[in-house]
């Protein structure tokens, strides 16, 4: 600890000395007249943008994996930049939307008594040889050693974790369960191939949720709880999944799903029967069997991007621990368990995937990253004097719909046509663009409203805008 304070002491010292609390720097865009809105200028984003296609080819080193359409728009708008092998850099923009997503998560799993913590990345080796999984998982661990040898790695799942952390509350009663307890963290593993962009990479955030019932029964209406808040989440986010029967791989328990959207990209195949309703992922039927277990009808097959996994861990993780509770009659009783997961930054780009055109990206309406884009026209235009109608028009809508300060951005790359920044708006997927041209001079003046939804212009006064907008639902 105190070489720790040390070494910040001297890491410190000279910054803070150069940068005195008391006068701390000066930035001209964190300075506003009291009372006005901070407009938000595209031209002040990080944003690595319009990028052509080879340009963009050229940022991953295996030129042959870029070979779907979330990756390739993904790097070309600024989203995402490459940083290694099935790693990347999320940028301003990503960060937003996955921030909107995981707000919706919290949202849906607090709902059903979700309470969220935050665990270590760093795992001791010792719990992982407990439960097998170090030999088990192999080299999908990132595996490590601090300075005393001591074994760790980068956890790509927390059962061990929180099945210890769990063991430790030696009081735990029968009155206090179910706990379901999740987080929202960076996980590691070490993909033979990452490829698909976000789809497949070595490191990545997750929600993990583990849940903690007194009885297998009462975990079995736990694990029905989460699967239909998954199925919330997914059609709040407009997106088509289906659902069903799973591996266990290297978790365990005894039942399992899967949640996929389907995509012909994906790299599981799912069967479902048109008879009973029955679905599965292929890998869990018997190949010799070709009809449907349940009714003996056809099969139909499609491929999925899986985005959520739910596992009934049952005691295989508390009995390792000892992890136990006090019962109804005042004894110790091992707790039953489950594991959920969800991959955020895979839903993000499974989504894109999806729901996208060739040339432009398309979010689930709530996670677009900014709901409003403005496009003021060209400066040494015919239309230029509409410039400043635009920034007050920022202002009006931030200060008539506060729910949307925040979500508005201003283009204010005036140096370029109005078609171009059309085109930039569209290729990132804003859900409504404005743009200032002729009629924006007109009495009363009117601006041209592009709905991506409809795909269709409109033309709308400073007050129809308003209630166009107020409709806008954000998260
Ligand atoms: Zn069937």
């Amino acid at each position: 600890m105190e070489r720790l304070l040390r070494r910040w002491r001297s890491f410190s010292g000279p910054l803070l000395s150069r940068c005195p609390p008391s006068q701390p720097p000066l930035c001209r865009a964190y300075h506003h007249p009291p009372g006005r809105v901070k407009r938000l200028a595209l031209s002040r984003f990080f944003q690595p943008q319009n990028l052509r296609e080879d340009q963009v080819v050229g940022l991953e080193s295996r030129v042959s994996e870029l070979t779907c359409k979330s990756h390739r728009l993904m790097l070309q708008t600024g989203l995402i930049h490459p940083a290694g092998p099935g790693c990347y850099h999320y940028l301003p923009f990503t960060v937003r939307a996955m921030e909107k997503l995981i707000r919706m998560i919290d949202q849906e799993m607090q709902a059903i008594g979700g309470q969220k913590l935050d665990m270590p990345s760093l795992c001791s080796a010792k719990l992982w040889r407990a439960t097998g999984r170090w030999q088990l998982m192999g080299k999908e661990l990132f595996q490590l050693q601090d300075r005393h040898n001591k074994e760790y790695c980068l956890g790509p799942t927390h059962e061990e974790a929180i099945t210890s952390l769990m063991a430790s509350q030696k009081t735990l009663s029968y009155r206090q369960l179910p706990h379901l307890l999740y987080q929202v963290t960076r996980k590691f593993r070490d993909e033979p191939r990452p490829r698909f962009g976000l789809l497949r990479g070595r490191e990545f955030y997750m929600k993990d949720m583990y849940t903690f019932d007194c009885s297998a029964e009462a975990a079995h209406q736990t694990y029905d709880l989460v699967c239909d808040a998954y199925g919330r989440l997914f059609d709040r986010l407009g997106l088509r999944f289906v659902r069903v029967q799973a591996a266990v791989g290297s978790i365990g328990g005894t039942m399992s799903h899967e949640f996929h959207l389907p995509l012909n990209i994906g790299e599981d195949t799912l069967t479902a029967c048109s008879n009973c309703g029955f679905t599965a992922n292929v890998e869990t039927l018997d190949p010799k069997q070709p009809n449907c277990p349940v009714c003996q009808g056809k099969l139909a097959e499609t491929k999925g991007v899986e985005v959520g996994h739910t596992f009934y861990l049952g005691t295989k993780y508390s009995s390792v621990f000892n992890t136990e509770f006090i019962n109804a009659q005042g004894k110790p009783s091992l707790v039953e368990m489950g594991c959920y997961g969800l991959g955020v930054t895979r839903i993000l780009a499974a989504a894109i995937e999806v729901l996208s055109t060739e040339e432009c990206i398309r979010w689930p309406r709530l996670l677009a990253p900014y709901q409003v884009c403005l496009i003021p026209p060209k400066k040494g235009s015919k239309e230029e004097m509409a410039i400043e109608p635009m920034e007050t028009l920022y202002d009006n809508i931030a200060e008539a719909l506060p729910q949307l300060q925040g979500e508005i951005l201003l283009d204010d790359r005036t140096h370029l046509t109005i078609g171009n920044r059309l085109k930039d708006a569209k290729k990132l997927g804003y859900p409504f663009v404005v743009i200032a041209g002729k009629r924006a001079l007109e009495q009363p003046c009117h601006f041209e409203v592009w709905c991506q939804n409809t795909e269709e212009v409109v033309f709308l006064p400073k007050q129809g805008l308003l209630d166009l907008l107020r409709k806008v639902q954000v998260v």
